[in-house]
C-alpha cells in the first residue's frame, strides 16, 4: 500500500479510537473501562499489523502474494473506523 494513504488511513483510524476514549471518559465506570478496552486492543492489534520494511508488507500476516496490499486487520478498521 502506498505509504501517504496508509499514513492517511492510520492518522483516521487514531482519531477514531481517540474518540472513544474521550467518549468513555463521559460513561458510567464499567461502560467507560470496557470502551477503553476495545480501543486498546484494536490500538495493539493494528500495531501487530503495521507495514514494514522496503515493501511495506504486514508485519503480523503471512508474506502476501503478488504486491504488497492493506491485510485484512486493516481493511476492517478502514472500513469501520474511518468512514465519515
Ligand atoms: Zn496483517
Amino acid at each position: 500500500m502506498d505509504e501517504v494513504l496508509f499514513r492517511a488511513l492510520a492518522e483516521r483510524v487514531a482519531g477514531y479510537l481517540d474518540g472513544v476514549d474521550r467518549l468513555a471518559t463521559a460513561q458510567p465506570w464499567e461502560a467507560g473501562r470496557e470502551l477503553r478496552r476495545l480501543a486498546g486492543a484494536w490500538r495493539s492489534l493494528l500495531g501487530q499489523h503495521t507495514p514494514t520494511g522496503r515493501k511495506r508488507r504486514c508485519g503480523g500476516c503471512p508474506a502476501p502474494r503478488g504486491s504488497p496490499a492493506m491485510c485484512s486487520v486493516w481493511r476492517v478498521a478502514g472500513a469501520w473506523f474511518a468512514r465519515a
